[in-house]
């Protein structure tokens, strides 16, 4: 086992912050892998050293194999920790690694390699006996093909991509009429964007919850599960609203998920943190794929379950660390995450690039904020524009709920515009307040995001007073709503 005593961080953003937190915590010096674009941000600043790698665009910088490897290379750091996205579930990367005496934090490459592909893995979970979606993954790719399985299957039918993620290529194919061209275009994206035109059906779920567990393997080949999150609040297939506990999640359900989770995980001697997906509708579950590395929402998890998955999954590769009994992980409460995003929250999801001019997270008992950027940093186009994670935890889902909404209500961003009011507008709707919200939840009531709100009255005077050239008497201002917690609605 290689000491380790510097680690390479290749990534950006919040998860490059979260992941340099837990090295500053158990003592390990950091070396950030960055593009040139990301100069002014948080990680960049909290980094023990720094190494550009490259130009803005992704495939010369971030999504790099050599740029990395080099990267790693010349600091002299003895492991990388790949984060999410970018190269974090790239076996090549991953064995590049391995072959350069590198200890990529995450899954061994045969591991990625066949859960990275959801047709193979598809293969491996039958040999498990645990429920996958009616669909179709053969080999032949003719479109004629395609429209006879569809028939067989029975519309509505999703085509995914073999190499996909990030719920990006997916379309649904609701009839006949269009299935032969929807196919042919998702072949035709899924070439340009993973490399591999690979496309499979499924039977299209249209009131599922999206449940996932949380496993954790080590290198012995144990693993154990940490319970799930509910992830069904999305917008085009991608998370918006975390939480963990599921809600209301049949404890059948739950016992056999997560055994099936922890069995799937053993199979293939999975190591470090991994994500198993299913879909839950009408008192059914069913595998949908595997992903190999920490999850954006981990952090529910580690709220309810009292562990630090990054530092474990450090200390694993270290093999510093025992992994948990199952026995001692016992969930506590409820947590919840909401994805900000710099956003129009009245369109759908246009980014809202600019500085950030000032910024305020309002502390408090239980409330997390994982963020990647400052006032005086610069949200570009270049990258996804998230910049932050608020995620708070209570004793119960109603009060998580509470806690949330007085949190992103005293979140300040000024500079840019955020899909704040859009979450608020979420965690108020009768659907996400009874648990009972399946993955169409935003599609069916915020097609067009958060609906604009007319101003109040208040709001109007306050608004006025502000900016009129004469200032406001002391009296108004006593009736005046605060300008920091009304500010959200002004955008
Ligand atoms: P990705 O790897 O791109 O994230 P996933 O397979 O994890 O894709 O699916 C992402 C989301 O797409 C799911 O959470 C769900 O909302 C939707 N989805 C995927 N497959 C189906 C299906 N068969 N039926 C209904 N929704 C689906």
């Amino acid at each position: 086992m290689r000491e380790i005593t510097k680690i390479a961080i290749a990534n950006r953003g919040e998860v490059a912050v979260r992941i340099i937190r837990a090295c500053q915590e158990l003592g390990l010096k950091t070396v950030l892998l960055h593009s040139e674009a990301d100069v002014k941000t948080r990680a960049y600043r909290l980094s023990d050293e720094q190494i550009c790698i490259g130009p803005a665009d992704l495939s010369e910088s971030y999504l790099s194999i050599d740029r990395n490897i080099q990267g790693i290379l010349s600091a002299g750091a003895q492991a990388v920790h790949p984060g999410f996205g970018f190269l974090s579930e790239n076996a090549d990367f991953a064995q590049c690694c391995k072959d350069n005496n590198i200890v990529f934090i995450g899954p061994w490459p045969q591991a990625i390699r066949d859960l990275g592909d959801k047709v193979v893995a598809k293969r491996l979970v039958d040999e498990e006996k645990i429920p996958t979606i009616p669909g179709y993954n053969g080999v032949s790719q003719d479109p004629e093909v395609f429209a006879t399985e569809c028939e067989r299957i029975g519309y509505p039918v999703i085509i995914k991509a073999a190499a996909g993620g990030g719920g990006r290529g997916m379309k649904i194919a609701r009839s006949s009429l269009d299935v032969r061209e929807l196919v042919a275009s998702a072949q035709r994206e899924a070439l340009s964007a993973f490399g591999n035109g690979q496309v499979f059906l499924e039977k299209y779920l249209d009131n599922a919850k999206h449940i996932e567990v949380q496993v954790f393997g080590d290198m012995t080949g144990q693993a154990v599960h940490l319970y799930e999150r509910d992830c069904s609040a999305q917008r085009r297939h991608q998370k918006v609203i975390e939480e963990s506990l599921a809600i209301d999640l049949d404890p059948q359900i739950r016992e056999e998920i997560t055994k099936a989770a922890v069995r799937l995980a053993k199979k293939v001697n999975y190591v470090g943190a991994g994500t198993v997906e299913f879909l839950v509708q009408n008192g059914k579950y069913y595998f949908m794929e595997m992903n190999t590395r920490l999850q954006v929402e981990h952090p529910v998890t580690e709220l309810v379950m009292g562990v630090d998955l990054v530092k474990a999954q450090i200390l694993t590769m270290m093999n510093r660390t025992a992994l948990w009994r199952q026995s001692d992980l016992i969930p506590r409460g409820h947590a919840i995450e909401c994805r900000v995003y710099a956003e129009d929250p009245h369109t759908v999801g246009v980014p809202s690039t600019g500085t950030i001019l000032f910024q305020s997270f309002p502390e408090g008992p239980d409330r997390r904020f994982d963020y990647g950027f400052e006032a005086g940093d610069v949200i570009t186009t270049h990258y996804d524009p998230m910049i932050a994670k608020v995620i708070v935890w209570d004793e119960t889902r109603p009060r998580a709920i509470m806690k949330m909404i007085a949190t992103l209500k005293d979140t300040v961003i000024f500079g840019v515009k955020t899909n704040i009011p859009f979450l608020l507008d979420m965690l108020h709707h009768e659907e996400f307040i009874e648990g009972t919200l399946t993955t169409p939840f935003i599609q069916k009531y915020f097609p067009e995001g958060a609906p604009v709100k007319s101003l109040t009255e208040k709001e109007k005077l306050f608004l006025e007073r502000a900016f009129s050239s004469t200032a406001a008497s002391g009296d108004a201002e006593a009736t005046a709503p605060s300008p920091w917690a009304q500010m959200w609605r002004i955008t």
